[in-house]
């Protein structure tokens, strides 16, 4: 006997509420991991490489490492071809393949302007995971969606988005590569362990969590859940912020670092605490009732009535936080983008954990805003059409962004022309973004999050979005879409939060047993995020919160230690 049957729980059965997961796990293999790389061969794609990885290698990423179990990885190209610019294009990806195998098939959706094959861990999405999909069996796939970041002096910067030149590997980008990598890896996995997944996940954050929504939407007959964190389900206007941004905080100071230094921007987040916190019943550092907050706090009272203190505004800071919260607008006041909501979490700094002054005003990378320092090569090639070149050094993109005109560049992004054939809101967002009928049809169910704090995509943008879905499906979108919001997160981590979760085993929970996600625990990081405040633990045990479906919001019972999430409820 080839399998070892540890639960029986049928296909049909795992619709059923009290049907455990995992289903079954497979352990011995009708192909060996050697032998894939002759015997897997769909049209249209090449194995380069099928190798056994022994128990116990460490998986990076995570908080710590982890012993990751034995699997085969495969590695390989699907349409390899020759671009309009004469380079080569293909679309790369890994597969790692458990044993024992949980019968599941994750899509690991990555970030960023992808080009990269991330490792196919299926590490969980959130600050400093603590799970992954292939240490709980999954078999994970990671692509480059269709492109290879290029590296080199003479393309710079912009090496991660001179791809947007050819008009395929824009689309495989956008949603195309996903759309083909999907049937080839369940024929994969169909092949090594000799039957195919019985349930299909994708996950990922920022473009990951594009990546996600956009497949709920594009192919809904190939996912059974998907998580979709901090979502650019609109990024190429969420790139048209980017100049925006730029502009408003360059007429603080041409240096932008400099025109909200570390401490004013602490200023704002302390000011919003002191108006918004108590809102939600409870001063904890933590403005769980976020609507309300929108209404209390205004930024003008914060303009200094002397001179510049450190306990107020310039004028012109305020100006420019106040057009930056607003969003960017045509001459004719048209919204190009979204708005964003004052939060608890725009004060923070910290490099590397995805914060609001790395993505705005200070990065890693020359002192430049990260929307500056890449940002502004997506705008250039990719969500422009044609597209716009320019140079990949600082001084050119940030100058790209300056020149960046609200009336005549940002309609680039709904452009199309004979060569480019879709445009960037085409191939990039999911289409009819607020009816996802077939996806529920299918009994998909989707779990969405987003940082309060997200510098880079607005929760705001994305809570619309949301009730957008929840009109159109008569009110009930909560039963199989559910957004939870979190209280001063950035982007995808970081920021005083509890930043640490699972989302996957909630979804797992939702598609294969029925159980609706009414809260996800979370938890915080004192001592390793350090915009978390040290006073966020008891007794050694980290603050934790139970992150809620929108609309409700964590509220505190009255009694209890207000460091654990047990003495919280939603509503
Ligand atoms: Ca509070």
């Amino acid at each position: 006997m080839r399998y070892v049957i540890l639960a029986a729980c049928g296909a049909g059965a795992a619709l059923l509420a009290s049907c455990a997961a995992p289903e079954k796990k497979v352990s011995a293999v009708p192909v060996d991991c050697a032998q894939l790389a002759v015997k897997f061969a769909p049209a249209g794609t090449r194995i380069t490489a099928a190798e056994s990885v022994p128990a116990g290698a460490t998986v990076t990423g995570m908080a710590q490492p982890y012993p990751m179990p034995a699997h085969c990885k495969v590695t390989g190209r699907m349409h390899e071809r020759t671009g309009t610019d004469g380079k080569p294009y293909a679309i790369g990806f890994e597969m790692r393949m458990p044993a024992p195998w949980n019968g599941r098939f994750l899509l690991q959706a990555n970030g960023g302007n992808d080009g990269v094959v991330q490792p196919a861990f299926g590490n969980v999405v959130s600050g400093g995971a603590t799970t992954n999909a292939l240490m709980q069996g999954f078999a994970v796939l990671s692509s480059d969606a269709g492109h290879a970041m290029e590296r080199s002096p003479e393309v710079g910067l912009v090496g991660g988005n001179l791809f947007g030149v050819d008009p395929q590997a824009r689309l495989d980008y956008g949603y195309q590569a996903n759309g083909k990598l999907a049937p080839m890896a369940r024929q994969l996995i169909a092949t090594h362990y000799g039957e195919p997944p019985k349930r299909s996940y994708m996950m990922g954050c920022s473009n990951g969590g594009r990546h996600a929504m956009v497949a709920a939407s594009r192919y809904a007959d190939q996912f059974d859940g998907v998580i979709a964190g901090n979502p650019g389900f609109n990024l190429p206007k969420a790139a048209v912020q980017h100049a925006w941004d730029i502009q408003a905080f360059s007429a603080v100071n041409p240096d932008i670092k400099a025109a909200f230094p570390p401490s004013d921007m602490k200023l704002v987040a302390d000011k919003v605490l002191e108006k918004c916190d108590a809102l939600d019943g409870l001063a904890d550092g933590m403005v769980d009732n976020m609507p309300a907050c929108q209404k209390a706090f205004d930024i003008k009272a914060l303009q200094c009535t002397g001179g510049k203190t450190a306990q107020c505004l310039s004028a012109p800071q305020v100006t420019a936080l106040v057009k930056v919260f607003a969003g960017p607008v045509n001459r004719k006041g048209e919204k190009l983008y979204s708005d964003w909501p004052w939060d608890a979490g725009v004060g923070a700094s910290q490099i590397g954990f995805g914060s609001w002054r790395a993505w705005k005003l200070q990065g890693p990378i020359a002192g430049l805003p990260i929307i500056g320092a890449l940002g502004a090569g997506s705008v250039a090639y990719v969500f422009s059409t044609p597209p716009k070149p320019v140079a990949g050094n600082p001084p050119a993109l940030i100058k790209s962004l300056l020149d960046y005109n609200f009336d005549t560049d940002a309609p680039r992004v709904f452009a199309t022309d004979a060569k480019y054939t879709e445009s960037s809101v085409q191939f990039m967002t999911p289409p009819n973004a607020t009816d996802l009928s077939p996806f529920k049809a299918r009994g998909g169910k989707m779990i969405v999050y987003h940082g309060n704090s997200d510098p880079v995509f607005s929760v705001n943008d994305t809570i619309n979005w949301y009730e957008g879905l929840n009109r159109n499906h008569a009110g009930k979108a909560a039963d199989f879409a559910r957004l939870f919001t979190v209280p001063g997160l950035n982007h995808c981590q970081g920021g005083p939060a509890t930043e640490q979760f699972d989302m996957l085993t909630a979804l797992v929970n939702w598609v294969e047993k029925g159980q609706a996600p009414e809260s996800v625990l979370a938890t915080a990081r004192p001592g390793v995020n350090p915009d978390v405040p040290a006073g966020w633990q008891s007794n050694g045990k980290p603050r934790s919160r139970p992150l809620c479906p929108w609309p409700q919001q964590a509220r505190y019972k009255g009694a209890g230690d207000i460091n654990d999430a047990a003495s919280f409820r939603c509503q």
